[in-house]
């Protein structure tokens, strides 16, 4: 009897000193996870053989690169303001073939969170124009809040029409990768190349900007209500340069100003927003053009500008 006792004892001694190891262990792994970084798969849709909707502008790019161009610009501004806490992989970086499998396999192989696919739409109707967010299932909570937060910001702040969050009956491309990742994913229809405006758009740097700084920051939201990510402070981000930096300031105001007004639109090159918090200031809102780290390049472009509707622009140096 005594001796069972006891070694009844010494088993719930036992079991409570592994309930305590595991204990150590979960937290000694969630401590870790921690601080492990997130991964985002960046996926330009198509590459090589694989054009995806071809320019219908002479001299204007195919899908293909329209792609590129934007998910790197993408995954540039997560790599600037998220890098600390999230580390974005690509499934091409230049212009190959990817086959469908392959990009799913390397999301899925490295366990990546996210997956956010970039393409541009085509439509027999040539009017038929705005942007669209493709998830696989409604059900799936994560990718459709992350999809609507990506069409709101398209509406509200891109200025885009949103053709809304479109479910995986569309297309055999979206389909598969939607279908196939294991970890919430998304797919960006930025806009139609068959309307001939937004076509223009799409080709222009202010246009993909727009789009990608829109999708940024509905990811950057995403994550912050999600996982308490805060963007890197000033100091923390990636050092884009040292040298000092030439801009052209076209307009300092007293609230935001639509990045897409006709006047900013007019100068043909992407107009950056910069808020400074000065309470002795009634102008905490100034539009810039530009960056040179070349004075005469920088005198060149004012020049050009000056001669349009920003008679008064100058250049400031950022140092
Ligand atoms: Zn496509």
């Amino acid at each position: 009897m005594e001796s069972k006792d006891s070694v009844c004892s010494e088993s719930s001694q036992m079991r409570k000193l592994l309930i305590l190891i595991a204990l150590f262990g979960f937290f000694w792994i969630h401590a870790q996870d921690s601080t492990a970084k997130m991964i985002v798969v960046i996926d330009a849709g198509h590459g090589g053989n694989d054009p995806g909707n071809l320019h219908q502008t002479n001299g204007l790019m195919d899908e293909k690169d329209l792609n590129l161009a934007m998910a790197l610009k993408l995954g540039g501004y997560i790599e600037q303001f998220l890098g600390h806490r999230v580390e974005v992989v690509y499934t091409r970086t230049e212009d190959v073939y990817v086959s469908l499998e392959d990009r799913v396999k390397k999301a899925n192989e490295i366990k990546a969170d996210y997956f956010i696919s970039i393409h541009c739409n085509a439509s027999d109707n040539k009017e038929i124009h705005g942007a669209e967010t493709h998830i696989h299932l409604m059900e799936s909570t994560t990718s459709s809040k992350l999809a609507h937060m990506i069409q709101d910001q398209f509406k509200n702040r891109a200025a885009r029409v949103s053709r809304g969050v479109k479910l995986k009956n569309d297309r055999l491309y979206n389909l598969f990768v939607l279908k196939e990742t294991k970890m919430p994913a998304v797919l960006v229809e930025t806009g139609f190349m068959t309307n001939t405006q937004e076509e223009a758009y799409l080709n222009s740097e202010y246009g993909q900007d727009l789009l990608m700084s829109a999708v940024f920051r509905a990811f950057r939201d995403y994550v912050k209500e999600a996982h308490g990510v805060e963007m890197q402070t000033e100091s923390q981000q990636v050092a884009v340069q040292n040298e000092p930096v030439w801009k052209i300031q076209v307009m300092a105001s007293t609230g935001p100003v639509a990045l897409d007004n006709p006047d900013f639109l007019s100068v043909n090159a992407p107009v950056e927003e910069i808020v400074i918090q000065n309470p002795n200031s009634a102008f905490n809102y100034k539009y810039y053009v530009g960056a040179y780290a070349d004075k005469k390049e920088a005198k060149a472009k004012l020049k050009e500008v000056k001669e349009g509707v920003f008679k008064d622009a100058f250049l400031v140096k950022f140092e």
